[in-house]
Order: structure tokens, then C-alpha cells, then sequence
């Protein structure tokens, strides 16, 4: 049944609710870690800019205090080895950190570690109003920020910063983000799948039941609609015939219009019942009353089927919507005079049991067999002797008992033993007793 339109649309439903949820998560995910990231990344620009404003100004201080007074803009490259050299003993300048300085024209004045240059802009570090202007320089193998401090005489001293490690700490986090991300989103899909599945299976079946619903419904008004249309050509064929002629096809017609009377009787109670607008009008009353009452009504039916009708009835109060009651009673009594032998025997009983009303419905006849016992509470079963033998019912019976009995708040089921007979139970609630 995989063809079967209304699954392809739960399939499709499905998927769709699947790929919201992945999406919704990607867009969550993608977010947050867009936000972390860009967090991440200026907290550690910022450590680094304060770190090379400490190292400038520390190395400012240095070159006052004790280079200075030596340093002279025409030396010789030889002399900054001596730089460097006492630059070791600056804590802050780690292997990264690099220092290098201009002169008034823009030269540079001396750059031990050979730094390129190019990126840093001194006009513009010049045109900066903030105390210490760092820039971002693209290099050759990273980037690194550099902090440009003006000496004074128009030098520019430069603390600079590789942003190597960095990089490579943002690359890393961009990769965990990644890889998470696409683990994190095929989690979401199999597990938004699964779920989905899950929720929409209860809902696929009550469609599917409810179409087998409509289907068999129509295939059973169908059978009837054609026989009466069958009988009605036949009088139609004869306009010339009178009626006596013709009291065969006008008895079937009249049979099936019956049946048919029944059968959309039965369906509209069952599909208000599916509807819940099937409202119980409550009342209390005494089954053991009610079912003395049926009973008597179906006397006649049992003489003329010649069924033994016995009834033991005890008062039983419970709150109950009197005419469902009634057609519940109906529909068991029925059947049993219906599936007993002639000569057989029907035995009725309505007694109480604890907190609970019970009653059984029991007859000699042909019995259910162990397999159809599961299925007989199911809307247009009928055991196949039934359907062959034509006792003319719809099938819908004890779906509707079923039904009447639980919107009751109780219970029905079967014993049957195939050629010795069977027996229906329905337990109820009793009415709570007014103190
Ligand atoms: P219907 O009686 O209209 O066929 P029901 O829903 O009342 O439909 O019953 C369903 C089927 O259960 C019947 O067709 C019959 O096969 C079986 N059944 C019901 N009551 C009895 C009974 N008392 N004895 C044997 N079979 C029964």
C-alpha cells in the first residue's frame, strides 16, 4: 500500500516537519556561534592590543631611560643587535611580538626581526586622535596588529603582534563549530525524523481507518441500491403487469430499502461518534429495569424464531443515556436470537458486582470461532457463515455496542466456545451512591 496517496502525503508531511526542524536548529546553531566567534575574536584582539600598548610603552620607557642618549639616526644596522639585545630584557616581548621604528621621513629606522612593513600606515597612525592608534595589518604569512606610538621628533616607535597563533585558535574554533554544526544538524534530522514519525503514525492511522470507514460503508449501501434497482427495472420492464405479479420484486425492494434504512441509521450514530458530537444525555437509571423492558419487547421475535427466552434481572443503578442503553440491549439480544438455534435458549442476566453493574447476554448457538472473536467488534465484520447465511445485518452491531458501552465508562467482551455458544459480558459503572 505504499502507493497509497494518503501516505505519500504523511511522507511528505513528514519531511517537511524534519526539515523545519533542521532548519530552525542550523539558524540557531549558526547564530550563536557566529556570536560566540565574533566574541571570542575580540576578546582576543583586545589581550592583544593591551599587551602591545604595555610593550610600547615599556619599550618607550627603555629607549628613553637608557638607549636614547646613544641612539643616533645615521648608526650602522650593527647597533641594533644591541637593541635587541636589551629587549630580551623586556618580560611582555614573547617570541611573537616584534618592535621596529620609523623615522620623521617614514624610513625605517630599524626593524631587527625584517618584518614587511608595507601594511602599516603611518599617516594614518599620524592623523589618529587616540593615544595609540593599533592597526591591523595583513602580512605575509598572518596577520598581526601592530601598535604605533610617536616618540616625539617625529619617530614612531611600533610594537607589533603576530596574530599566527590566533588565527590558528579562530581556525580551530571555526572547524569545531563546523564539524559540530553538521554533526548537531544529522542528529536533528534523524532524530527530528524519528520523531515526526511518531506523531504523525497515530494521526495516519485514524485517517486510514477512517477511509476503510467510508470505503466499506459504500461498498454495503451499494449491494442494496443495486438489488432494488435490479427488482425496480423488472416492474418497469412489465408496465402492463399489475402488482400481485409483481409482489416478489416489490418485497425485495421493500427488504433492502429496510436494510438500507438500518444500515445509514447505524453509520450516522458511529460517525457522530467519531465526530464526539454523539453527546450521552446521562439520566439514572436501573439496568436490571431497562434490560426486563427489552426483554419484553423481544418476546414476540423469540416466539417466532422459537428461542427460549430467560431473563434474571436485580437492580442495577447506574447514570446512562437511556435510549443508547436501550439500542446496546437491543443489538446483543438480537444477535444472540438471531445466531441461536430454533429450540435453543437465550439467557439474559443484569446483576451487580462490587462497584460495577454486569450484564450477559448468553445463547446455545453455533458459537464464534477463536480467530473472529478479536475481530467481531470491528465496524462491517461479519463472520463468514454470517455473510453467507444472509441474516441480514450490517456488520456494525457490536461496534456500535462497543462504542455505547465505552463512552459509558465500561467494558464489553466475548466468550464463545465454536458449536456450544456464546456469551456476551458488559460491565458498567454503578452510579455513585448519594450520601
Ligand atoms: P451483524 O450481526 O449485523 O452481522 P454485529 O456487529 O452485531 O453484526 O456482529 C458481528 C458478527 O459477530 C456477526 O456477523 C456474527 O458473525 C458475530 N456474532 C455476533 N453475535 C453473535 C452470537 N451471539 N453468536 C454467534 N456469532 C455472533
Amino acid at each position: 500500500r505504499l502507493h497509497h496517496p494518503g501516505i505519500l502525503m504523511f511522507e511528505r508531511a513528514r519531511v517537511v516537519l524534519t526539515v523545519s526542524y533542521a532548519a530552525a536548529l542550523v539558524a540557531t546553531l549558526a547564530g550563536i556561534g557566529t556570536v560566540v566567534y565574533v566574541l571570542i575574536r575580540n576578546d582576543l584582539n583586545e589581550e592583544i592590543d593591551d599587551s602591545l600598548r604595555l610593550a610600547s610603552s615599556q619599550l618607550e620607557g627603555f629607549i628613553f631611560s637608557e638607549v636614547r642618549p646613544e641612539l643616533d639616526r645615521d648608526r650602522g644596522d650593527d647597533d641594533h643587535e644591541e637593541a635587541e639585545h636589551d629587549g630580551d630584557r623586556l618580560a611582555v616581548l614573547s617570541s611573537d611580538v616584534f618592535y621596529l621604528a620609523f623615522d620623521a621621513s617614514g624610513a625605517v629606522l630599524f626593524n631587527p626581526r625584517g618584518v614587511n612593513v608595507e601594511g602599516i600606515d603611518l599617516a594614518g597612525a599620524a592623523r589618529d586622535s587616540s593615544d595609540e592608534p593599533i592597526q591591523h595589518v595583513s602580512g605575509d604569512d598572518a596577520d598581526y596588529r601592530v601598535a604605533i606610538r610617536p616618540l616625539g621628533d617625529g619617530t614612531y616607535l611600533a610594537v607589533g603582534r603576530s596574530l599566527r597563533l590566533v588565527q590558528h585558535q579562530l581556525d580551530t574554533l571555526r572547524m569545531v563549530f563546523l564539524y559540530g554544526g553538521m554533526i548537531g544538524l544529522g542528529a536533528s534530522i534523524a532524530i527530528g525524523f524519528w520523531l515526526a514519525g511518531r506523531t504523525l503514525t497515530p494521526i495516519r492511522h485514524a485517517l486510514e481507518s477512517q477511509r476503510r470507514f467510508v470505503s466499506d460503508a459504500s461498498h454495503e449501501l451499494r449491494t442494496p441500491l443495486a438489488v432494488a434497482k435490479a427488482n425496480s427495472a423488472l416492474i418497469l420492464d412489465d408496465p402492463e403487469g399489475n402488482i400481485e405479479s409483481h409482489l416478489d420484486q416489490a418485497e425485495a425492494i421493500a427488504t433492502e430499502l429496510d436494510h438500507l434504512t438500518v444500515l445509514v441509521g447505524d453509520l450516522t450514530t458511529l460517525a457522530r461518534a467519531d465526530e464526539g458530537r454523539a453527546n450521552l444525555l446521562l439520566e439514572p437509571l436501573d439496568l436490571g429495569e431497562l434490560t426486563a423492558e427489552v426483554v419484553r419487547d423481544m418476546g414476540a421475535l423469540a416466539d417466532l424464531l422459537g428461542v427460549g427466552l430467560a431473563i434474571e434481572t436485580h437492580p442495577a443503578r447506574v447514570s446512562g443515556d437511556r435510549a443508547r442503553l436501550r439500542q446496546l440491549l437491543l443489538i446483543l439480544v438480537d444477535n444472540s436470537l438471531k445466531y441461536a438455534y430454533e429450540g435453543g435458549h437465550v439467557r439474559i442476566r443484569c446483576t451487580t458486582e462490587g462497584n460495577r453493574a454486569e450484564l450477559t447476554v448468553s445463547d446455545d448457538g453455533d458459537g464464534i470461532a477463536p480467530a473472529d472473536q478479536k475481530r467481531i467488534f470491528e465496524r462491517f465484520f461479519r463472520a463468514d457463515a454470517e455473510r453467507t447465511r444472509g441474516k441480514g445485518g450490517t456488520g456494525l452491531g457490536l461496534a456500535i455496542g462497543k462504542w455505547i458501552t465505552e463512552a459509558h465508562g465500561g467494558r464489553i467482551s466475548v466468550e464463545s466456545e465454536p458449536g456450544k455458544g456464546t456469551t456476551f459480558h458488559v460491565r458498567l459503572p454503578l452510579a455513585a451512591e448519594r450520601g
